[in-house]
């Protein structure tokens, strides 16, 4: 589709594309944006039409409750300072305090933060854990800042917004560029700010400030386990499944270590810098060492390097986007050949992807169901705060692996029953419980 633009406002869409390179998809003589919160939004709407609900009900449950953005002065280390913008919203606390994530990336938007903060609320609700939704994010590439000069960052962002936070409000955790570091200073300057240690402000954190036993893993670990249940159901054997992984982070190296331990061959994977091949399968432990010295996975040992696009478009059988939104569009959704997608990352394929790949008979785990381990350790890592009591690694594996495949298991059940894909499935699931919370708790119109 092309629509006519006018000289202004195409120069105007222009600047915008420039800005949000990566959320920009380009059409023949126009570049439009495609707006996240608008995906979030159409996921959203075809789920609740299946379901017989008070639309009023969910026009208010669909829109983010409070939206805050801030301009914080940081103190450079050449003496300078400089501005950065940030911002936190909270989607939901209908079925708990609102819970999510702190992205700092040089393209965070507060479009894509409304879309992540939503996507919080149905995630918890997939999971079913008592938290509502939100997502912070600042407007920053964390690479080109100096240690110093982060921290100077996170703890006025911390500082502007602590009316918003706490830890029956909204509990922030690690998310793309940040880190447990990042959340060791957030509890600190809460703590201050408070004058008591408040260690379950925050999730994410290091294990000696609070943190959870296998929650820098969980994420990966979630992802495995779907991938693993979604196999079981269609009768194939992971030891004979090949699997190509977009994103090299936490999530993807995880996702893919731990399906590699599972006799999966991992053929394809990419990162910022580029994409690499074997087709006898990657060393996963080996990479996952080479990109700890040499932050990057080019040059490592025995690989082809290829075009990432390939990456998406690999002849696997699974295929793990877990890198950014916008990554599976209708331009490239026709060529992916594979039989599971396990969306690692939120939001990586448009609805119109989705669209083709249904049609494409390719089974989508999506991102509210299979990234959901993260939240979940955050969860158990927030009630081992309040309990005061800390669970070995074992345990906290085995109530995840508890959580992930019930989880799975009651959206698969809605999808079969409703003859509906597990978007709209887990979509449908999640919406249901956010509704009936909200009809008990009633609206304080
Ligand atoms: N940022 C992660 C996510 O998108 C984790 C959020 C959390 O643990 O609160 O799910």
């Amino acid at each position: 589709m092309v629509r006519k633009t006018t000289g202004t406002r195409k120069t105007f869409k222009k600047a915008k594309a420039k800005r949000h390179p990566r959320s920009v998809v380009q059409r023949k003589n126009t570049t439009l944006p495609i707006s996240v919160f608008g995906n979030m939004m159409k996921q959203f709407n075809l789920a609740a039409s299946k379901l017989n609900l008070d639309s009023k009900i969910l026009d208010f449950i669909k829109v983010p409750r409070r939206s805050t953005i801030v301009n914080l002065p940081v103190m450079m280390d050449d003496g300078s300072f400089k501005m950065f913008t940030g911002f936190r919203v909270q989607h939901s606390i209908a079925r708990g305090p609102a819970k999510g994530g702190i992205r700092y990336h040089p393209d965070v938007n507060l479009d894509e933060v409304q879309a992540l903060a939503s996507w919080m609320t149905w995630k918890s609700a997939v999971v079913n854990i008592p938290f509502g939704g939100g997502k912070g994010g600042i407007i920053c590439d964390p690479n080109k800042l100096t240690k110093g000069e982060l921290e100077r960052l996170t703890r006025r962002y911390v500082s502007d917004m602590s009316d918003l936070f706490g830890s029956e409000k909204d509990i922030p955790a690690p998310d793309v560029g940040s880190g447990p570091n990042v959340m060791a200073w957030f509890m600190d300057t809460y703590s201050m700010k408070m004058n008591q240690s408040v260690p379950h402000s925050v999730t994410g954190k290091p294990l000696v400030l609070g943190g959870s036993q296998g929650r820098v893993e969980a994420t990966g670990r979630g992802v495995m386990f779907c991938v693993r249940e979604a196999a079981k159901h269609m009768g194939m054997h992971l030891d004979r499944c090949t699997a190509s992984v977009q994103g090299f982070g936490n999530v993807g190296s995880i996702a893919a270590k731990l399906l590699h331990d599972l006799g999966v061959k991992i053929t394809h994977i990419s990162d910022v810098n580029g994409a690499i091949h074997n087709p006898k399968g990657i060393d996963i432990q080996k990479l996952i060492d080479f990109v700890i010295k040499n932050k990057t996975i080019l040059g490592f040992s025995g690989i082809e390097e290829i075009n990432p696009s390939k990456v998406l478009t690999a002849k696997v059988d699974i295929l793990i986007p877990a890198a950014l939104e916008n990554q599976i569009t209708a331009k490239n959704a026709k060529s992916i050949k594979c039989k599971i997608i396990a969306e690692g990352a939120n939001g990586p394929t448009t609805p119109e992807a989705d669209e083709i790949l249904d049609k494409k008979g390719i089974v989508v785990i999506p991102d509210i169901l299979a990234n959901a381990g993260g939240v979940t350790v955050s969860y158990f890592e927030w009630v081992q705060n309040r309990i005061g009591y800390f669970w070995t690694e074992e345990e906290v594996n085995r109530r995840l692996e508890e959580k992930m495949v019930a989880s799975y298991k009651d959206v698969q059940t809605v999808a079969d029953e409703n003859k509906v894909s597990l978007r709209i499935a887990a979509y449908m699931l999640a919406i249901s419980r956010v509704v009936e919370v909200v009809q008990l708790r009633g609206i304080y119109a």
